[in-house]
């Protein structure tokens, strides 16, 4: 078998523990070489449950080394800084992710958080040429990587910039990949109208890693809608979180009250029931948008 051989029965791999229905975003797993993304070899790989256990300190690390290309096509976390805790994720996890954010061809998309930029690519091949995809990372050196890996790709920009900052302009896709207490106003504030912002919820469990919820939020003429695309553990995203909304979090994320999410309200209101996490910024409510109208 040669090496587009693994990465086809990867990609196949990848559609059935995933679930996914897009041949687009099949292909794209089929195209993208993962190993052109992560730098030379030897690369040091792990079980995305061994390495989230590990973060929480309830295990020992355990990356194996390899400087075999084709064991990066399986559904493993590869290490990227080893120091920071960085990892390219988990293939399942991301591509259920980007399959939440129901891409079409000529979209804009916005990757928050991209790493060395696989993943990038991946939005990148589903959008297309007439697509555009703007990402960015808060790591300089990481920014820098993925700037170089994607180059060839003429729709995608790469910039080393603050997630609390960066304006990415009007999008119709924007996948958040650090874990946050709360969705951004702008992030809302530049989703058009139909647009998906898939983005964790999380509550941080160690100084790296944050358990919660992949919150699928669609902005609707109405309002915006809400519903859990699957738990997540994911990276703290440092300036995306707000110490104070800890304590409030770890209430909804404990008592499983966040998985009820059905919208997202903007407007001001006082507490009510259905309010699921309610602060004066915004709150997760269980009541679906045509009911609060
Ligand atoms: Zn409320």
């Amino acid at each position: 078998m040669t090496l587009d051989d693994y990465r086809r029965f990867f990609a196949e791999e990848i559609e059935q523990v995933a679930s996914l229905t897009s041949p687009a975003l099949v292909e794209a797993f089929a195209r993208v070489p993962r190993e052109k993304f992560l730098g030379a070899p030897p690369w040091h790989v792990a079980s995305p449950e061994k390495r989230a256990l590990a973060a929480m300190g309830l295990a020992p690390v355990e990356y194996r080394a390899t400087s075999e290309p084709r064991h990066l096509y399986h559904n493993i976390v590869v290490s990227v800084d080893r120091a920071k805790d960085i990892n390219n994720g988990q293939p399942s996890a991301l591509a259920s992710w980007i399959q939440a954010l129901d891409l079409q061809p000529g979209d804009r998309a916005y990757h928050l958080g991209c790493g060395v930029g696989y993943y990038t690519a991946i939005i990148a091949e589903v959008v297309g040429p007439a697509g555009s995809v703007v990402a960015i990372d808060a790591q300089p050196d990481l920014a820098a990587r993925a700037r170089e890996n994607l180059s060839g790709y003429t729709h995608v920009t790469v910039q080393h910039a603050d997630g609390g900052a960066f304006d990415p302009d009007a999008c119709d896709a924007i996948l958040v990949n650090a874990g946050v207490t709360h969705p951004q106003p702008l992030w809302l504030d530049r989703l058009r109208e139909g647009g998906r912002l898939v983005v964790p919820i999380t509550l941080a469990v160690s100084a790296t890693i944050g358990q919660g919820i992949m919150a699928r939020i669609l902005r609707r003429p109405s309002g915006y809608s809400a519903a859990v695309a699957s738990p997540v553990a994911i990276f703290n995203g440092g300036s995306l979180r707000d110490p104070e909304m800890e304590a409030p979090l770890r209430k909804a994320l404990t008592t499983g009250a966040l998985f009820k999410i059905k919208s997202l309200r903007r407007e001001p209101h006082e507490a009510e029931e259905s309010c699921l996490l309610h602060t004066p910024r915004m709150c997760l409510s269980s009541m679906a948008i045509e009911e609060h109208l």
